[in-house]
């Protein structure tokens, strides 16, 4: 979704799907029945993918894109997304990736830094999860680009797929890996999770000593009704990635003009950073309703073999940084449960909630305490007094070690 000419007018309404869907007959036969079917090509489904077929298993891969494009994402990638990356010949470094080694936290005036446990790398989608399909070609699973699944079928032996751009498909087992979308009859359940945010993600082209400052670091910027992320990435350009209440920007006439201007003359910081700075899309993207907190807990009546992984399984405050971390986690996870126990998914999904539970109940906690002007002069007085919590908290906000794949 685009936002600033208005197409990417983000509603705060809720949508609710049915629960169930009748299984209607096939469009026609299906013509590709593959032992497994990926749907989303992203940093879970494409890891999940290499996996599988490295495993030797016929995998078939469905990405509604056709062409590499943005997404929205921070761009931030840890150590745990760089361990992921490496295990199926990416690494960001080498890709031209900014090193980042050093977090910033600001509000106001008022900044608190420490260095990072590990060094990241600053590296755009476009080019990320361009490289984890090639990877997942390169592993052997059959990558169809442009094919947008419309409909799952579940059925007693499989599923049934229904995708617009490819032949409709029959697999035993779905591992359902479209991020941020959920498919008609499968929405998540995300009752009780703080959706009231609207995301927005643009790159800018920094004055020379704007960009020097900012080179090396990640700095969190807050603000009253969200925060911001900005870094570099690949060629000195910086991502900027914010949230913001959805009714702060309704109240700023749902316009990102409006909401930019405001926080260049409220945020000082801010407005040193981006004031001259050139930007580089015509207008940014944006999403409504990030679910944060979300932790997938299958209902009795989920389908034996569906395996949901990434945002579809665990959405984390995106200023931990590990969001990709956690999906490749959970599309090697997944695979590895697959492999091992066939399609009890129910495993892997108890196992994925023990894994990374405890990180994305902390990271909304932090998240929540950001959110009165007390507790953000709070958060940034006490990483002053005390900068290692800034890496404490960084620490704690990510894949544990004893959970990690070898
Ligand atoms: C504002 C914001 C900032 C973030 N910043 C960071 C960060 O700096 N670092 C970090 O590690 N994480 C960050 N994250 C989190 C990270 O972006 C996600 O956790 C991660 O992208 C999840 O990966 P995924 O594979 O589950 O989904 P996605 O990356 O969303 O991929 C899903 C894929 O499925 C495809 N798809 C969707 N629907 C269909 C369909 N019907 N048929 C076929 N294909 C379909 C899409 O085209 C897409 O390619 C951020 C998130 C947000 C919202």
């Amino acid at each position: 979704m685009a936002a600033g000419g208005h197409r990417g007018r983000a509603s705060p309404r809720r949508r609710r799907d049915p629960p169930g869907l009748p299984v209607p007959p096939l469009r026609r036969e299906a013509a590709v029945t593959p032992e497994i079917a990926v749907i989303g090509g992203g940093p879970a489904g494409s890891i999940a993918a290499c996996a599988l077929a490295r495993a030797g298993r016929r995998v078939v891969l469905l990405e509604r894109e056709r062409e590499p494009r943005h997404k929205i994402c921070g761009e931030f990638v840890s150590i745990e997304a760089q361990g992921a990356l490496a295990q199926v010949g990416i690494d960001p470094a080498a890709l031209g990736g900014a090193p980042i080694d050093m977090v910033r936290l600001v509000h106001g005036e008022s900044a608190a830094e420490s260095p990072l446990p590990f060094r990241a790398y600053g590296f755009t989608r476009r080019r990320l999860d361009e490289a984890l399909l090639d990877a997942a070609r390169a592993h052997g699973a059959e990558v169809i680009r442009g094919a947008s699944v419309r409909r799952l079928h579940a059925a007693d032996d499989g599923f049934r797929i229904e995708a617009e751009g490819s032949e409709d498909l029959s697999a035993g087992t779905v591992f359902l890996a479209t991020g941020k979308h959920d498919l008609r009859g499968f929405k998540r359940d995300t009752a009780g999770t703080r959706d009231s945010l609207v995301g927005f993600k643009t790159y800018f082209r920094l004055p020379p000593g704007e960009r020097r400052a900012l080179a090396g670091a990640i700095e969190v910027i807050l603000f009253a009704g969200g925060y911001a992320g900005l870094q570099l990435v690949e060629e000195g350009i910086a991502n900027l990635c914010l949230l913001v209440e959805a009714d702060r920007f309704e109240a700023l006439g749902r316009s990102w003009d409006a909401l930019f201007a405001h926080l260049l003359a409220t945020c000082p910081h801010l407005d040193r950073r981006l004031g001259d700075a050139e930007p580089v899309l015509d207008k940014p993207l944006a999403i409504a309703r990030v679910p944060y907190g979300f932790l997938h807990r299958p209902a009795g009546d989920e389908p034996h073999g569906l395996f949901r992984l990434g945002d579809q399984a665990a959405v984390i405050p995106s200023f931990s940084g590990d969001g990709m971390a956690i999906a490749m986690h959970s599309g090697r996870l997944a695979a590895r449960t697959y492999l091992e126990q066939g399609r009890a998914a129910s495993l892997f999904h108890a196992r994925l909630r023990r894994d990374v539970g405890p990180q994305v109940r902390l990271a909304g906690a932090l998240y929540a305490a950001s959110r009165s002007g007390l507790g953000r002069r709070a958060l940034v007085a006490a990483c002053r007094l005390w900068p290692g919590g800034l890496r404490v908290a960084a620490e704690r906000t990510r894949v544990p070690v004893h959970a990690r794949l070898a």
